[in-house]
């Protein structure tokens, strides 16, 4: 009788599993087709760019796995086009959810890839070709996913928006007029930011989400004089006065600030690096003001940016005769805005470090807007933490901070909240987003797939 029982369980625990398993396997299958037939559109902004066609590749999945035809629309603007594809869900009341990714590509010049960047291929448990990190094979298991959740009959309440902007590689135009469409938002899903790292032997060390970036912005110096004749020298010289402002900028630090974000941050990221970077950042999280600790991370170039705002000069142009006082003197000082801050109060930082009055700044940034983090919505966070949960049990999972520019970036100056979380993990050595011979593990696959279909239903429910 025991035994019986036994065996009539078992055979109940293993029934559903099976039939699940080879759905799974067909989603599965899915998204690979879809990302292959992405990887072949050649979606690189200028002359044949074929953005459009991506979108329509995806607009037609998405029709045959049950969307209406009318809840997609696919808008042209210059040489590409963006999509938005509307799940309307059954509360009218609740914001949209919105789903966030691009379809272009960085150029790739096929004569530098060992392999065509524009045929996909998979290898060695790899998949080569230009998107296959950032981001078409993010984008083709968002589509498959959202296509097995209408399967499955779910049913959300919360409007699900899946977008993908066109030129989110270069001017970032239809970025900006997706978010300015989409500020109703409850919140953005950034599938192109986050992700999780894998050691050099392939086993997941850590999963983070982005939270926040810093804003770019590009100040111009300009210092113009009378000019003259060289040998006859005035007080003032255009090139000296700019020399000195800017070495006075060189010299100045801003001072140093912790969000909610980076503290979490620099508590879970610590263990990941040496004893000396991870004992400052460590004290830097406990007491911001810590000197000890600032002066360490200020030294190290991969972490001054994570402890403040910084400005540094990177062009320089002046004078325009060997034997003529100069009449104009020019430089760019580009600086990573920390969140919070407006470009216009850092510059007028600048302008009174730089103690120059004939030095007149003027904020010459294209393609970028100011933005504020979003906060750490306990929500998202539980949602993250259940679907990581379900494909890397007890994996550490920490925000993060980037230096920018995401189209999160878009969606935070709309003061909607916009969270970076793909589940693809990846090892430094196989880093090659926006590089040569791009490639991505296959095996995120299947797990990518069991993550977004918990993330997608958790955040829409
Ligand atoms: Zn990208």
């Amino acid at each position: 009788m025991k035994s019986v029982s036994l065996i009539a369980v078992l055979a109940l625990l293993t029934a559903t599993p099976l039939a699940a398993q080879s759905q799974h396997a067909a989603v599965e299958a899915q998204a690979l087709d879809l990302v292959k037939r992405a990887i072949a559109l050649r979606s690189v902004a200028g002359p044949g760019n074929q953005t459009a066609d991506v979108a329509a590749l995806f607009r037609d999945a998405l029709v045959a796995g049950g969307f209406s035809a009318g809840d997609i629309e696919i808008t042209p603007v210059d040489d590409t086009a963006y999509m938005i594809a509307r799940w309307p869900g059954s509360d009218p009341k609740l914001k949209p959810l919105v789903i966030s990714g691009h379809i272009d590509v960085v150029e790739a010049k096929p004569e530098d890839w060992e392999r065509d960047p524009f045929t996909a291929i998979v290898e060695n448990g790899y998949l080569y070709g230009r998107g296959a990190t950032d981001m078409k094979l993010d984008a083709a298991l968002a589509v498959a996913s959202l296509i097995e959740l209408k399967r499955e009959g779910y049913k959300p309440r919360r409007t699900i928006v899946l977008e993908f902007s066109g030129d989110e590689e270069t001017a970032m135009k239809t970025s900006g007029i997706i978010a300015e469409k989409l500020k109703d938002a409850e919140l953005v899903l950034n599938i192109d930011g986050g992700g999780g790292k894998l050691s050099e032997d392939g086993k997941p060390l850590y999963f983070t989400w982005q939270g926040a970036e810093k804003t770019y912005a590009d100040f111009e110096l300009t210092v113009t004089n009378p000019g003259g004749h060289s040998s006859a020298p005035r007080k003032e010289n255009a090139i000296n006065q700019l020399a000195a402002a800017l070495v006075r900028i060189g010299q100045y630090r801003f001072k140093p600030e912790i969000s909610d974000l980076t503290r979490s941050y620099f508590v879970e990221a610590a263990k990941y690096e040496d004893a000396e970077t991870a004992a400052a950042m460590r004290a830097f999280a406990a007491n911001p003001g810590d000197e000890a600790a600032i002066a360490t991370l200020s030294a190290n170039p991969s972490k001054i940016g994570e402890i403040g705002t910084t400005c540094v000069s990177t062009m320089i142009t002046g004078g325009h005769a060997q034997n003529a006082l100069p009449q104009r003197a020019t430089a760019n000082i580009n600086c990573r805005i920390f969140p919070g801050h407006k470009p216009a109060d850092i510059m007028a930082e600048l302008a009174r470090v730089a103690a120059e009055p004939a030095v007149v700044f003027k904020d010459v940034t294209v393609g970028a807007v100011p933005n504020d983090p979003s906060p750490m919505r306990p929500d998202f966070v539980a949602a993250v933490k259940k679907a990581m949960g379900r494909i890397h049990p007890g994996l550490p999972i920490f925000p993060s901070m980037s230096s920018g520019a995401s189209d999160s970036m878009w969606f935070r100056y709309q003061h909607v909240p916009s969270y970076g979380a793909s589940p693809i993990f990846i090892k430094e050595s196989d880093e090659f987003a926006h590089g040569l011979n791009e490639r991505t593990p296959i095996s995120n696959i299947s797990p990518a797939i069991t993550y977004y279909l918990s993330l997608f239903t958790d955040l829409s429910r």
